[in-house]
């Protein structure tokens, strides 16, 4: 096949079942639990899910309940579950909560081939993806597996109604870098791109709405969370086609190395890393100004930071500043073959260190 033609790719498409169902979280996760036959669910959560997961445990009866998963899905907890699902004899699993319990529930997944039933109150958009990934020792090791894909997601727009301002923000902005770096990923095609640039426009939309301080009535913020949710969404779907960019390359050292917040660290980074690859894409960079509302792709950006009041350095996130020789070593060892501008431990650091200091990037 050759590399020359524009039109020449391989794409796959995923099979997922979503549900958008504002309200009835609880129903239809017990729909989509009789109709897969799971007798026996595992339910995983993050203890913010405290509330319906327990409203969901009181309809299906889990086999088992792990209700404390962090971000990063360190080793320990990954082998306690995955001990637990075969203790219980669990014949599924209901994850519910952020990327930390979806990322825990894909593990178990992985290591035991049993369906997952994805229940997100963030916008992290893991739940769309075939990508798993564990920490051990500081390290964040990645991979992609059509086991870890959960069969169905349920959407329910309420469920991200607790989430305060900052935490809903930096959560669409990581879903917004999704979409991003999967312009340049190296599986990236004009399928995909046609979910990226949709998942922007939608993310960018929803995000001016969710950083005002004054929420409008309960119907109108369910609307805005619902694109928000439908956005990341389509983030998830072209980030688990295109694979990973050189954004989640970086995010992924040091998330896993300083176990920095997953959503805030790609919030800061991703301005970044568009100033650095967008100029030598400039089709795909009119395509996402104008889905981000500007006539300029990083001026576009820089307008929704200021905007949404983004988080904007490492520092400010807790990673201490000689570690950045560091990060940049490892960042190295994992570049993306393809990026479309060679990657330099000088540019790496002047990146790093601009995003450290929260300085505009160059
Ligand atoms: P998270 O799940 O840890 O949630 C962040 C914080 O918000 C936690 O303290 C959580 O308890 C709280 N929280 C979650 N939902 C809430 C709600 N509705 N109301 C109030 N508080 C709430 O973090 P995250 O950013 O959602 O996900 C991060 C994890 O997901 C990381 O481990 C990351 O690697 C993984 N991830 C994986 C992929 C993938 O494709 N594999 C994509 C995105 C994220």
């Amino acid at each position: 096949m050759s590399s020359s033609s524009p039109l020449s790719f391989v794409h796959d498409s995923l099979r997922q079942r979503v549900v958008f169902d504002s309200g009835r979280a609880v129903e239809a996760v017990t729909e989509q639990v009789e109709e897969l036959h799971i007798r026996r669910p595992l339910l995983v959560s993050t203890r913010s899910a405290h509330a319906v997961a327990a409203a969901v445990a009181d309809r299906v009866a889990p086999a088992a309940h792990r209700p404390d998963a962090v971000q990063h899905v360190p080793r320990r907890d990954a082998d306690e579950t995955t001990a637990l699902a075969h203790e219980s004899g669990a014949d599924g699993i209901i994850s519910i909560g952020g990327g930390s319990a979806t990322g825990l529930a894909k593990v178990v997944a992985l290591r035991t081939g049993l369906p997952i039933i994805a229940v997100p109150t963030t916008y992290a958009a893991s739940e769309a993806t075939p990508v798993w990934s564990i920490t051990d020792d500081r390290t964040k090791r990645t991979g992609t597996d059509p086991a870890a894909l959960p069969k169905v997601v349920v959407y329910d727009a309420d469920l991200v109604s607790t989430l305060p301002r900052d935490l809903a923000v930096a959560s669409a902005l990581n879903a917004l870098a999704h979409s991003v770096d999967s312009l340049w990923a190296p599986q990236a095609n004009p399928i995909n791109r046609v979910f990226c640039i949709e998942s922007a426009r939608a993310l960018a939309t929803a995000l001016r709405s969710l950083a005002e301080e004054e929420a409008p009535d309960r119907d109108g913020r369910r609307k805005v969370q619902e694109q928000a949710l439908y956005g990341c969404y389509l983030s998830g779907v072209a980030f688990g086609s295109a694979g990973s960019g050189l954004h989640h390359k970086i995010c992924h050292v040091l998330g896993g190395t300083f176990n920095l917040p997953h959503a805030a660290t790609h919030a800061v980074i991703l301005r970044h890393v568009a100033a650095l690859n967008l100029p030598e894409l400039p089709t795909v960079a009119d395509d996402l100004a104008t889905a981000l509302g500007g006539a300029e792709a990083g001026a576009a950006l820089h307008r929704l930071y200021r905007e949404v009041g983004a988080p904007r350095s490492l520092a400010e996130l807790g990673m201490p500043e000689d570690g950045i020789a560091e990060a940049v070593e490892r960042i190295l060892a994992v570049v993306p073959a393809g990026n479309p501008v060679a990657v330099t431990e000088e540019n790496l650091t002047a990146l790093l260190t601009a995003a450290h200091r929260g300085d505009d990037p160059a």
